[in-house]
């Protein structure tokens, strides 16, 4: 077996290792092999072949770094397993399956997407090759859709598993069933953290098989007193380590909650970086976040160069799913982004919250791995013993479930309280995701898939999403709606408004609202000009529109396109009626509607809450008094995002079961808007 691995293996390796002279002659893919039998799993290698052998199910635990998801799924292919069928290894972040793909390929001197892929929400990086298949979790839900006994593979490993994320807490529902039918699939439970009794006890006591891992003491030091701005303070954190400590002596890594604030970081520590001239050594700034371009996001495994320092500002993502080599100094500011969901109004937030302990100890644990290391936590020890949770609560606990009840109701599962859920969700939360998915017309009155329940559980998308395309084909603007869709998927990144030109970026993004006609609509006519500058490059950077993300959104309708084609729905064009495609919108959306109050604020149409246009919207300056609005975030207040204007009569015509004529009557009138 290994020879004819090592066959394949060597048609490409030309192509993608370049065999150049490392120290004492050895290729870079010489290095990498000596790299991967340097990894702490390295010397359980046959025991953990043996263990797969001779169980069915197996719970594997190892300290992070240790070697779990890069190594296991290339020590069952050397062993052979590869033969009968794909090893498939799920992950809950997206980067971590692209970027340990990519590492995994390098290893195999392979090129990614061929003998090793991974596969993504809209992004596809397999072919017939493929037999180790890294992609997220949420993704292997769907691929149970097509193939709902995963006859492909031959081993799955849920990766990650202490993650505990609302796909991964279903799939351990669903693999264990498919375990029990097939008893030739492998089922791998790998987890960074102890907890591993409870995965054990779950599946039906499977083995635990643990590789000690490597950790060096880790010195942690707590603020006297709260932190007020934790930005700041770990700017500051991060100088006096730079300033004060040799560069050669290790990399800093820094947890920050999103995006926008590891920018935020950025620039300051740039700033002040400034400040000291080309008197200090090089401080190497490196990002890492879910949407960083993948260029860049390679940038982070690059080693330092001599005489400089890395520091790296990253999500939750370094927590756990990736790990960087060389890091000596964690500051942790203690916050994370969470998600919260309200069952009573179901309504989903995404919220900075206060991490648990096992999150604080994880991140410590990063600085330990390849020397002695050293956290600065920016809370207190009071704090850390007596307000950080133990643990962090499972995501189905705190999410809106409708998407995943229309995956299992696909998939032939009724009975949702009976299903063998590891921590069930609240009654409450699977009611509400079951009457939401009732007004979609999802389901009919006994809970049973409809048509359209059908038809929108093929698209990956929020069910609310896939109705109004679903919708679309009796409005006849199929091409409209899925160019919208395909932009409210790219998320808020379509528009960029660089500091010193923000009233130029502003009116940039007004000139696409024709008409007051409503942000959704705005994003259509984005779309649409750029497709007719023939996707232009040069266009976007004019308009302050990035072109990443146009790409991408141009990508996402294409397999919007393609999964029309599936359910038998029609392209057709009604660009002229934008009635019809905001008709489309509000079958998706009706849930999503706001009256203004004669005080001047909006209140949510079927809940008493008080709510407020983003001040991103376009509909800002003339508000009308109904609207329909695709998200609500809470900031400082709840804003609705992309808000688009509605006709009440529209809600009884479109959801006549979910809204009567007092609904769409103006509050605080006793006459119906009809
Ligand atoms: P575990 O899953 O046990 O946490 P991994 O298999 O992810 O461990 O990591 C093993 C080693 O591979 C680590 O030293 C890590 O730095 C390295 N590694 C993982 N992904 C990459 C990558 N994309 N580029 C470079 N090194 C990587
Ligand atoms: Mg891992």
């Amino acid at each position: 077996i290994k020879a004819a691995v090592m066959d394949s293996m060597n048609d490409e390796q030309e192509s993608v290792i370049e065999p150049t002279e490392k120290s004492g002659g050895r290729s870079a893919f010489d290095v990498l092999q000596e790299e991967r039998k340097a990894l702490p799993i390295y010397q359980y290698r046959e025991e953990l072949l043996q263990a797969v052998n001779d169980h069915q199910v197996l719970v594997i635990v190892g300290e992070t770094g240790s070697g779990k998801t890069t190594q296991i799924p290339q020590y069952l292919h050397e062993a052979g397993f590869t033969k009968v069928g794909k090893i498939g290894c799920t992950q809950p972040r997206r980067v971590a399956a692209m970027s340990v793909a990519a590492r995994v390929s390098q290893e195999m001197g392979v090129k990614v997407g061929h003998e090793v892929g991974y596969a993504i929400r809209f992004e596809d990086c397999t072919s017939k090759k493929t037999v180790l298949k890294y992609m997220t979790d949420g993704m292997l839900l769907r691929e149970l859709l097509g193939e709902p006994a995963l006859a492909s593979y031959s081993v799955l490993m849920v990766d990650e598993a202490h993650e505990r994320t609302l796909s991964t807490d279903i799939l351990f529902g669903l693999v264990k069933d498919i375990a029990r039918f097939r008893p030739d699939l492998k089922l791998l439970i790998s987890s960074a953290t102890l907890d591993a009794e409870k995965f054990s006890d779950y599946f039906d006591f499977a083995p635990i098989f643990k590789i000690p891992g490597r950790r060096y003491p880790v010195d942690i030091h707590f603020t006297k007193a709260p932190e007020a701005d934790y930005l700041d303070a770990a700017v500051v954190t991060a100088l006096q380590i730079h300033l004060t400590q040799p560069p050669g002596d290790g990399d800093i890594l820094i947890f920050l909650t999103g995006q926008e604030e590891i920018e935020t970081v950025e620039e300051i520590l740039k700033h002040r970086l400034q400040g000291f001239g080309a008197k200090i050594a090089e401080l190497i700034i490196c990002p890492i976040y879910a949407n960083l371009r993948t260029e860049l996001q390679a940038k982070i495994f690059k080693p330092t160069p001599q005489g400089a320092r890395k520091c790296v500002l990253a999500t939750n993502i370094a927590e756990t799913s990736l790990t960087i080599d060389g890091i000596k100094y964690v500051i942790d500011p203690g916050f994370c982004k969470m998600k919260s969901y309200n069952p009573r109004t179901g309504m989903e937030s995404l919220l900075v919250a206060p991490i648990s302990k096992a999150s604080a100890d994880q991140r410590a644990g990063r600085s330990g791995r390849t020397g002695p290391g050293k956290c600065f936590r920016l809370y207190t020890a009071h704090i850390y013993y007596n307000d950080l949770e133990d643990n962090t609560v499972p995501e189905i606990k705190r999410s809106n479930l409708s998407n995943v009840v229309l995956t299992l109701k696909s998939l032939g599962i009724h009975n949702l309280l009976n299903f063998d859920f590891m921590d069930p969700p609240s009654t409450e939360a699977l009611l509400k995701a079951l009457e939401l998915l009732y007004a979609l017309g999802a389901l009919n009155k006994h809970g049973e898939l409809t048509k359209v329940g059908r038809r929108m559980a093929e698209f990956p998308l929020d069910p609310m999403l896939s109705k109004m395309i679903v919708a679309s084909e009796k409005y006849k603007c199929s091409e409209e709606i899925i160019s919208i869709a395909a932009m409210l998927s790219v998320g808020n990144s379509i528009f960029y408004r660089p500091n010193n030109k923000k009233v130029l970026a502003d009116n940039a993004r007004m000139y696409f609202h024709v008409g007051n006609s409503g942000d959704h609509i705005a994003l259509l006519n984005v779309y649409n000009s750029w497709k007719e500058t023939d996707y232009s490059t040069q266009w976007c950077h004019e308009n302050f529109i990035q072109v990443r993300s146009m790409r991408r959104a141009r990508d996402i309708r294409d397999q919007l396109k393609r999964l029309l084609e599936r359910v038998e729905i029609a392209l057709t064009s009604n660009l002229n009626d934008l009635e019809a495609i905001k008709k489309a919108i509000t079958s998706g959306f009706f849930p999503n509607s706001a009256v203004m109050q004669k005080n001047g604020l909006y209140r949510t149409v079927k809940l008493p809450q008080t709510v407020y246009i983003h001040p991103s919207s376009g509909l800002l300056q003339a508000p009308p008094s109904w609207v329909i609005y695709h998200e609500l975030v809470l900031t400082s207040k709840e804003y609705m995002r992309q808000v688009t204007e509605l006709k009440p009569e529209w809600l009884v015509e479109i959801a006549p079961h979910y809204f009567q004529l007092k609904d769409v009557a103006y509050p605080d009138s006793k006459k119906a808007a009809v």
